[in-house]
Protein backbone atom coordinates (compact mmCIF):
# COMPACT_ATOMS: atom_id res chain seq x y z
CA UNK A 1 0.00 0.00 0.00
CA UNK A 2 1.44 3.19 -1.29
CA UNK A 3 0.15 6.43 0.92
CA UNK A 4 0.81 9.84 -1.19
CA UNK A 5 1.14 13.09 0.86
CA UNK A 6 0.26 16.63 0.45
CA UNK A 7 2.38 18.76 -0.86
CA UNK A 8 2.16 20.79 2.14
CA UNK A 9 2.61 17.44 5.04
CA UNK A 10 4.85 18.89 7.99
CA UNK A 11 7.00 16.73 9.24
CA UNK A 12 5.98 16.17 12.49
CA UNK A 13 2.59 14.68 10.65
CA UNK A 14 4.28 12.38 8.64
CA UNK A 15 6.79 10.99 11.71
CA UNK A 16 3.68 10.52 13.53
CA UNK A 17 1.91 8.58 10.59
CA UNK A 18 5.17 6.29 10.14
CA UNK A 19 5.61 5.53 13.85
CA UNK A 20 1.84 4.58 14.43
CA UNK A 21 2.14 2.34 11.51
CA UNK A 22 5.38 0.71 12.38
CA UNK A 23 3.64 0.00 16.07
CA UNK A 24 1.21 -1.88 14.30
CA UNK A 25 3.62 -3.82 12.59
CA UNK A 26 4.02 -2.34 9.02
CA UNK A 27 7.15 -1.92 7.85
CA UNK A 28 7.91 1.53 6.32
CA UNK A 29 9.58 2.74 3.06
CA UNK A 30 10.13 6.79 2.04
CA UNK A 31 9.54 7.24 -1.61
CA UNK A 32 10.66 10.85 -2.30
CA UNK A 33 10.37 12.31 -5.85
CA UNK A 34 11.02 15.54 -6.65
CA UNK A 35 7.56 16.62 -6.00
CA UNK A 36 5.89 14.25 -3.86
CA UNK A 37 6.40 12.20 -0.74
CA UNK A 38 4.83 9.10 -0.04
CA UNK A 39 5.03 6.42 2.47
CA UNK A 40 5.16 2.13 1.28
CA UNK A 41 3.37 -0.20 3.66
CA UNK A 42 4.08 -3.59 3.40
CA UNK A 43 2.81 -6.45 5.89
CA UNK A 44 -1.06 -7.52 5.94
CA UNK A 45 -2.26 -4.33 5.02
CA UNK A 46 -6.45 -5.35 4.52
CA UNK A 47 -6.53 -4.34 8.15
CA UNK A 48 -6.40 -1.03 7.23
CA UNK A 49 -9.40 1.32 7.01
CA UNK A 50 -7.97 3.55 3.36
CA UNK A 51 -11.32 6.12 3.94
CA UNK A 52 -10.13 6.76 7.51
CA UNK A 53 -6.47 7.23 6.52
CA UNK A 54 -7.60 9.30 3.72
CA UNK A 55 -9.23 11.88 6.59
CA UNK A 56 -5.76 12.93 7.72
CA UNK A 57 -5.18 16.42 5.74
CA UNK A 58 -1.94 15.94 4.94
CA UNK A 59 -2.77 12.87 3.58
CA UNK A 60 -3.44 13.09 -1.04
CA UNK A 61 -4.58 9.86 -1.26
CA UNK A 62 -4.14 5.85 -0.53
CA UNK A 63 -2.79 3.15 -3.30
CA UNK A 64 -3.70 -0.20 -2.76
CA UNK A 65 -1.16 -2.68 -4.29
CA UNK A 66 -1.93 -5.88 -3.33
CA UNK A 67 -5.59 -7.71 -3.63
CA UNK A 68 -7.76 -7.85 -1.02
CA UNK A 69 -8.21 -11.51 -1.41
CA UNK A 70 -5.68 -13.44 -0.35
CA UNK A 71 -6.37 -17.25 -0.50
CA UNK A 72 -7.75 -17.68 -3.94
CA UNK A 73 -5.00 -15.63 -5.27
CA UNK A 74 -2.68 -16.91 -7.48
CA UNK A 75 0.15 -14.56 -4.89
CA UNK A 76 -0.37 -17.24 -2.33
CA UNK A 77 -0.60 -20.29 -4.39
CA UNK A 78 0.96 -19.45 -7.74
CA UNK A 79 0.32 -22.80 -9.46
CA UNK A 80 -3.39 -23.86 -10.73
CA UNK A 81 -4.77 -25.70 -8.12
CA UNK A 82 -6.55 -29.02 -9.49
CA UNK A 83 -9.86 -29.91 -7.67
CA UNK A 84 -10.65 -33.87 -6.62
CA UNK A 85 -14.42 -34.59 -6.68
CA UNK A 86 -15.01 -38.44 -5.37
CA UNK A 87 -10.92 -39.16 -4.41
CA UNK A 88 -10.51 -38.64 -8.16
CA UNK A 89 -8.63 -35.64 -9.46
CA UNK A 90 -11.32 -33.75 -11.54
CA UNK A 91 -10.96 -30.55 -12.79
CA UNK A 92 -8.20 -27.81 -13.04
CA UNK A 93 -4.44 -28.07 -14.24
CA UNK A 94 -5.66 -28.78 -17.56
CA UNK A 95 -8.16 -31.26 -16.46
CA UNK A 96 -11.65 -30.49 -18.01
CA UNK A 97 -15.12 -31.79 -16.84
CA UNK A 98 -18.46 -31.05 -17.43
CA UNK A 99 -21.56 -31.11 -15.66
CA UNK A 100 -24.53 -31.70 -16.86
CA UNK A 101 -28.33 -32.60 -15.90
CA UNK A 102 -31.92 -30.79 -15.23
CA UNK A 103 -32.46 -27.55 -13.03
CA UNK A 104 -34.50 -29.32 -10.77
CA UNK A 105 -34.90 -33.23 -10.09
CA UNK A 106 -38.54 -33.67 -10.82
CA UNK A 107 -38.95 -37.98 -10.71
CA UNK A 108 -36.63 -40.91 -10.81
CA UNK A 109 -37.69 -41.73 -14.00
CA UNK A 110 -36.63 -37.80 -15.14
CA UNK A 111 -32.99 -38.11 -13.23
CA UNK A 112 -32.12 -41.79 -14.12
CA UNK A 113 -33.20 -40.88 -17.69
CA UNK A 114 -30.79 -37.30 -17.80
CA UNK A 115 -27.95 -39.06 -16.04
CA UNK A 116 -27.37 -42.35 -17.84
CA UNK A 117 -27.70 -40.07 -21.16
CA UNK A 118 -25.32 -37.55 -19.95
CA UNK A 119 -22.39 -39.70 -18.65
CA UNK A 120 -22.70 -41.92 -22.19
CA UNK A 121 -21.97 -38.52 -23.79
CA UNK A 122 -19.17 -37.89 -21.53
CA UNK A 123 -19.86 -35.55 -18.59
CA UNK A 124 -18.15 -36.32 -15.11
CA UNK A 125 -21.26 -35.06 -12.70
CA UNK A 126 -24.62 -34.90 -12.36
CA UNK A 127 -25.85 -31.60 -12.10
CA UNK A 128 -30.15 -31.19 -10.49
CA UNK A 129 -31.51 -28.89 -8.07
CA UNK A 130 -33.36 -30.09 -5.15
CA UNK A 131 -33.38 -27.15 -3.33
CA UNK A 132 -34.41 -24.36 -5.61
CA UNK A 133 -34.41 -20.74 -5.53
CA UNK A 134 -36.48 -19.27 -7.38
CA UNK A 135 -37.53 -15.73 -7.83
CA UNK A 136 -41.30 -16.48 -7.24
CA UNK A 137 -42.52 -17.90 -4.56
CA UNK A 138 -45.47 -19.67 -6.50
CA UNK A 139 -42.42 -21.45 -8.63
CA UNK A 140 -41.80 -25.37 -8.09
CA UNK A 141 -39.80 -24.80 -5.24
CA UNK A 142 -37.99 -28.44 -5.95
CA UNK A 143 -38.32 -31.64 -4.23
CA UNK A 144 -36.12 -31.13 -1.41
CA UNK A 145 -34.97 -33.93 0.85
CA UNK A 146 -36.71 -36.53 -1.64
CA UNK A 147 -34.43 -34.65 -4.82
CA UNK A 148 -31.68 -35.21 -2.46
CA UNK A 149 -32.71 -39.16 -2.20
CA UNK A 150 -32.73 -39.36 -5.81
CA UNK A 151 -29.85 -37.76 -6.76
CA UNK A 152 -28.23 -40.85 -4.56
CA UNK A 153 -29.95 -43.41 -6.50
CA UNK A 154 -28.36 -41.59 -9.77
CA UNK A 155 -25.28 -41.27 -8.69
CA UNK A 156 -25.69 -45.13 -7.51
CA UNK A 157 -26.94 -46.37 -11.19
CA UNK A 158 -24.09 -44.49 -12.97
CA UNK A 159 -20.65 -43.48 -10.55
CA UNK A 160 -21.55 -40.00 -11.67
CA UNK A 161 -21.01 -38.00 -8.56
CA UNK A 162 -23.60 -35.73 -7.83
CA UNK A 163 -23.66 -31.12 -7.65
CA UNK A 164 -27.11 -29.76 -6.18
CA UNK A 165 -27.34 -26.57 -4.38
CA UNK A 166 -27.56 -25.86 -0.81
CA UNK A 167 -29.42 -23.14 0.19
CA UNK A 168 -29.58 -22.54 4.05
CA UNK A 169 -27.21 -24.13 7.11
CA UNK A 170 -30.17 -26.09 7.90
CA UNK A 171 -29.05 -29.21 5.78
CA UNK A 172 -25.52 -28.92 6.20
CA UNK A 173 -25.14 -32.30 7.71
CA UNK A 174 -27.23 -33.81 5.05
CA UNK A 175 -24.69 -32.42 2.22
CA UNK A 176 -21.75 -32.84 3.75
CA UNK A 177 -22.60 -36.58 3.80
CA UNK A 178 -24.40 -36.90 0.59
CA UNK A 179 -23.58 -34.79 -1.72
CA UNK A 180 -20.19 -34.58 -3.67
CA UNK A 181 -19.89 -31.25 -4.99
CA UNK A 182 -22.00 -28.66 -3.09
CA UNK A 183 -22.99 -25.92 -5.58
CA UNK A 184 -23.78 -22.31 -3.60
CA UNK A 185 -25.76 -20.15 -6.46
CA UNK A 186 -25.77 -16.74 -7.31
CA UNK A 187 -27.95 -15.48 -4.76
CA UNK A 188 -25.87 -17.06 -2.01
CA UNK A 189 -22.56 -15.79 -3.52
CA UNK A 190 -22.38 -13.49 -0.48
CA UNK A 191 -24.83 -15.23 2.37
CA UNK A 192 -21.07 -15.07 4.24
CA UNK A 193 -22.67 -17.39 7.25
CA UNK A 194 -23.09 -19.95 4.86
CA UNK A 195 -19.71 -19.66 3.29
CA UNK A 196 -18.21 -20.59 6.39
CA UNK A 197 -19.92 -23.70 6.98
CA UNK A 198 -19.68 -25.30 3.62
CA UNK A 199 -15.91 -24.21 4.04
CA UNK A 200 -15.91 -26.74 7.34
CA UNK A 201 -17.67 -29.74 5.41
CA UNK A 202 -14.44 -30.41 3.68
CA UNK A 203 -16.84 -31.40 0.33
CA UNK A 204 -15.67 -28.98 -3.07
CA UNK A 205 -17.92 -26.23 -3.65
CA UNK A 206 -19.17 -25.05 -6.71
CA UNK A 207 -19.11 -20.97 -6.13
CA UNK A 208 -21.29 -19.09 -8.53
CA UNK A 209 -21.14 -15.54 -9.70
CA UNK A 210 -23.50 -13.39 -8.03
CA UNK A 211 -25.92 -11.63 -10.40
CA UNK A 212 -24.32 -8.41 -9.80
CA UNK A 213 -21.49 -9.24 -8.31
CA UNK A 214 -17.69 -8.35 -9.30
CA UNK A 215 -14.74 -10.49 -10.20
CA UNK A 216 -13.44 -8.92 -6.74
CA UNK A 217 -16.19 -9.95 -4.53
CA UNK A 218 -16.50 -13.30 -6.18
CA UNK A 219 -12.58 -14.04 -5.12
CA UNK A 220 -13.80 -12.40 -1.71
CA UNK A 221 -16.17 -15.39 -1.36
CA UNK A 222 -14.38 -17.89 -2.60
CA UNK A 223 -11.26 -16.50 0.45
CA UNK A 224 -14.86 -17.32 3.15
CA UNK A 225 -14.84 -20.17 1.89
CA UNK A 226 -11.06 -21.38 2.14
CA UNK A 227 -10.16 -19.88 5.12
CA UNK A 228 -11.80 -23.03 6.59
CA UNK A 229 -8.56 -24.99 5.64
CA UNK A 230 -10.86 -27.56 4.63
CA UNK A 231 -13.12 -27.17 1.53
CA UNK A 232 -11.65 -26.49 -2.12
CA UNK A 233 -13.50 -24.23 -4.54
CA UNK A 234 -14.60 -24.36 -8.15
CA UNK A 235 -15.18 -20.67 -9.56
CA UNK A 236 -18.57 -20.60 -11.92
CA UNK A 237 -19.25 -17.64 -14.13
CA UNK A 238 -23.15 -18.02 -15.01
CA UNK A 239 -23.69 -14.18 -16.45
CA UNK A 240 -24.61 -10.92 -14.69
CA UNK A 241 -26.98 -8.57 -14.78
CA UNK A 242 -26.75 -5.61 -18.01
CA UNK A 243 -29.22 -3.33 -19.43
CA UNK A 244 -29.51 -5.96 -22.27
CA UNK A 245 -32.93 -7.41 -22.40
CA UNK A 246 -32.61 -9.99 -25.19
CA UNK A 247 -30.47 -12.91 -23.21
CA UNK A 248 -31.44 -13.82 -19.62
CA UNK A 249 -27.98 -12.41 -18.17
CA UNK A 250 -25.17 -11.33 -19.81
CA UNK A 251 -22.31 -14.14 -20.02
CA UNK A 252 -19.44 -12.43 -19.15
CA UNK A 253 -16.86 -14.56 -20.85
CA UNK A 254 -13.74 -12.38 -20.10
CA UNK A 255 -14.40 -13.34 -16.70
CA UNK A 256 -13.02 -16.58 -17.97
CA UNK A 257 -9.15 -15.20 -18.66
CA UNK A 258 -9.02 -12.59 -15.74
CA UNK A 259 -10.47 -15.16 -12.91
CA UNK A 260 -7.45 -17.56 -14.53
CA UNK A 261 -4.98 -14.28 -14.40
CA UNK A 262 -6.17 -13.61 -11.21
CA UNK A 263 -6.77 -17.18 -9.43
CA UNK A 264 -5.64 -20.55 -9.03
CA UNK A 265 -8.95 -21.87 -8.35
CA UNK A 266 -10.64 -23.98 -11.98
CA UNK A 267 -13.14 -21.78 -13.66
CA UNK A 268 -16.53 -23.30 -14.74
CA UNK A 269 -18.82 -21.32 -16.84
CA UNK A 270 -22.66 -21.90 -17.02
CA UNK A 271 -23.98 -21.46 -20.43
CA UNK A 272 -27.26 -22.17 -19.70
CA UNK A 273 -28.46 -19.76 -17.15
CA UNK A 274 -25.88 -16.91 -18.60
CA UNK A 275 -28.06 -17.05 -21.75
CA UNK A 276 -31.56 -17.96 -20.75
CA UNK A 277 -31.89 -19.50 -24.19
CA UNK A 278 -31.04 -23.38 -25.30
CA UNK A 279 -30.05 -21.97 -28.71
CA UNK A 280 -27.49 -20.08 -27.17
CA UNK A 281 -25.98 -22.45 -25.00
CA UNK A 282 -23.90 -24.32 -27.79
CA UNK A 283 -22.39 -21.11 -28.90
CA UNK A 284 -22.16 -19.77 -25.60
CA UNK A 285 -19.97 -23.08 -24.01
CA UNK A 286 -17.39 -23.46 -27.12
CA UNK A 287 -16.94 -19.78 -26.23
CA UNK A 288 -16.12 -20.45 -22.91
CA UNK A 289 -13.65 -23.35 -23.92
CA UNK A 290 -11.92 -21.56 -26.48
CA UNK A 291 -11.46 -19.25 -23.36
CA UNK A 292 -10.05 -21.29 -21.38
CA UNK A 293 -12.34 -22.39 -18.66
CA UNK A 294 -11.38 -25.58 -17.15
CA UNK A 295 -15.22 -27.04 -17.38
CA UNK A 296 -18.76 -26.14 -18.20
CA UNK A 297 -22.16 -27.14 -16.36
CA UNK A 298 -24.89 -27.72 -18.50
CA UNK A 299 -28.80 -27.79 -17.76
CA UNK A 300 -30.12 -31.22 -19.73
CA UNK A 301 -33.39 -32.08 -20.04
CA UNK A 302 -35.11 -35.20 -21.48
CA UNK A 303 -38.65 -33.44 -22.25
CA UNK A 304 -37.53 -29.17 -21.42
CA UNK A 305 -41.03 -28.46 -23.06
CA UNK A 306 -42.48 -30.18 -19.93
CA UNK A 307 -39.59 -29.23 -17.50
CA UNK A 308 -40.67 -27.48 -13.99
CA UNK A 309 -37.81 -25.14 -14.52
CA UNK A 310 -35.90 -23.54 -16.70
CA UNK A 311 -36.63 -25.80 -19.88
CA UNK A 312 -36.29 -22.69 -22.29
CA UNK A 313 -32.68 -22.98 -21.92
CA UNK A 314 -32.21 -26.96 -21.52
CA UNK A 315 -30.97 -28.50 -24.21
CA UNK A 316 -32.08 -32.13 -25.21
CA UNK A 317 -29.52 -35.44 -24.50
CA UNK A 318 -29.13 -35.85 -27.88
CA UNK A 319 -28.01 -31.86 -28.74
CA UNK A 320 -25.85 -32.57 -25.45
CA UNK A 321 -24.02 -35.35 -27.10
CA UNK A 322 -23.13 -32.94 -30.43
CA UNK A 323 -22.01 -30.20 -28.26
CA UNK A 324 -19.45 -32.72 -26.31
CA UNK A 325 -17.71 -33.54 -29.39
CA UNK A 326 -17.73 -30.00 -30.31
CA UNK A 327 -15.79 -29.30 -26.97
CA UNK A 328 -13.43 -32.08 -27.59
CA UNK A 329 -12.85 -30.45 -31.09
CA UNK A 330 -12.01 -27.38 -29.44
CA UNK A 331 -9.82 -28.41 -26.75
CA UNK A 332 -8.25 -30.05 -29.17
CA UNK A 333 -7.69 -26.58 -31.52
CA UNK A 334 -6.48 -24.35 -29.01
CA UNK A 335 -4.04 -26.85 -27.11
C1 LIG B 1 -28.68 -23.44 -10.82
O1 LIG B 1 -27.56 -23.74 -11.24
O2 LIG B 1 -29.60 -24.24 -10.69
C2 LIG B 1 -28.96 -22.03 -10.46
C3 LIG B 1 -30.07 -21.68 -9.81
O3 LIG B 1 -28.01 -21.20 -10.86
P1 LIG B 1 -27.68 -19.68 -10.39
O4 LIG B 1 -27.45 -19.73 -8.93
O5 LIG B 1 -26.45 -19.37 -11.18
O6 LIG B 1 -28.86 -18.84 -10.80
MN1 LIG C 1 -31.82 -23.54 -13.68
Amino acid sequence: MIIVLTEDAREAQVEGLKQNMETRGFMISDIKGQSKHMIGLAGDTSQIDIENLERYDFVEKVVKVSEPYKLSGRNFHPQDSIVGIDGKETIGGGKFAVAAGPCSVESEQQILSVARDVKRSGAAMLRGGAFKPRSSPYSFQGLGLDGLELLKIAREKTGLPIVTEIMSVEYLDVFARDVDVIQVGARNMQNFTLLKEVGQTGKPVLLKRGLSSTIEELLMAADYILVGGKSDVILCERGIRTFETATRNTLDVSAVPVLKKKSHLPVMVDPSHGTGYWHLVYPMALASVAAGCDGLIIEVHNQPETALCDGQQSITPVFFEKLMSSIAKVREAIA
